[in-house]
């Protein structure tokens, strides 16, 4: 089908401390991507007029899966994602490569592990979009809980490879936090300097909860970690990326 005329609206809702659901909108029909909670998905369905087909699991997470259930149960929906939500009950696996339609746009399913060891990431070409959940966030990435920093350095490589201008949406608002840790690490990079400031001094900046990947590779430090000014800023002479990428995550991990 074609996305002509079927624009990809997107909707985040922040729920619990710092947790980011993403409503998907194409016409009348909705996809929600990690809902923490159910509640406020429910809600946003009933006043935007919209049908929920599909929950999109990212990891196992429990703040990730826990509104799965009472959607399906509440709305109908199916509930699809990688092996390891097999706890959530899921309608579909999913591995790379898998397609998962949301009205006219298709998302494909990318292999993201590091932060859990069957993360994935959803990537829609025809809306220039990709959600993250706990492998890549706005200036940061997630803690390396179940793989290693390799393959974690693969898994930011491959997102990073999406187009620059590709709208990132992510599973937490942590961006205040790592752009400070950021600036403490490169505190003269024009790049990380200007969106803290962006960050700190605008509300509008604060809230907008989205980037695209162009902005993360200038100023997502973790994204950066085979520049030779983060090894130096590090004290590590290695040129080995994965070297720095771990001890740029141990740093965050203990900041
Ligand atoms: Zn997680």
């Amino acid at each position: 089908m074609s996305t002509q005329g079927h624009q990809l609206d997107v909707h985040t809702l922040p729920v619990m401390a710092d947790n980011l659901v993403h409503l998907l909108a194409c016409a009348r029909e909705a996809a929600v991507v990690d809902p923490g909670d159910a509640a406020p998905v429910l809600r946003a369905l009933e006043e935007r007029h919209l049908r929920l087909r599909t929950v999109l699991l990212t990891h196992r997470h429990a703040d990730h899966t826990i509104g799965a259930g009472e959607l399906r149960r509440t709305t109908g929906c199916v509930v699809v994602g990688p092996e390891e939500c097999a706890a959530t009950g899921l309608d579909r696996v999913l591995a790379a490569g898998d397609e998962v339609s949301c009205g006219a746009h298709t998302l494909r399913v990318l292999a993201t592990p590091g932060h859990t060891a069957g993360h994935v990431a959803y990537y829609c070409e025809s809306a220039t979009s990709v959600w993250t959940g706990d492998a890549l966030f706005l200036a940061g990435c997630g803690r390396v809980l179940e793989g290693s920093a390799a393959q974690m350095w693969q898994t930011l490589g491959r997102l990073r490879a999406l187009p620059a201008e590709t709208a990132v949406y992510c599973g937490h608002d942590y961006t205040l936090d790592n752009l400070e840790f950021a600036a403490s690490i490169l505190p003269d990079d024009p790049a990380i300097s200007a969106r803290l400031a962006a960050v700190r001094s605008s509300p509008e900046a604060r809230r907008a909860l989205t980037s695209t990947m162009g902005e993360e590779c200038r100023s997502n430090i973790f994204l950066r970690a085979d520049e030779a000014q983060v090894r130096a800023a590090l004290g590590l002479r290695d040129l080995d990326p994965v070297a720095a990428f771990a001890e740029l995550r141990r740093r965050k991990d203990a900041w």
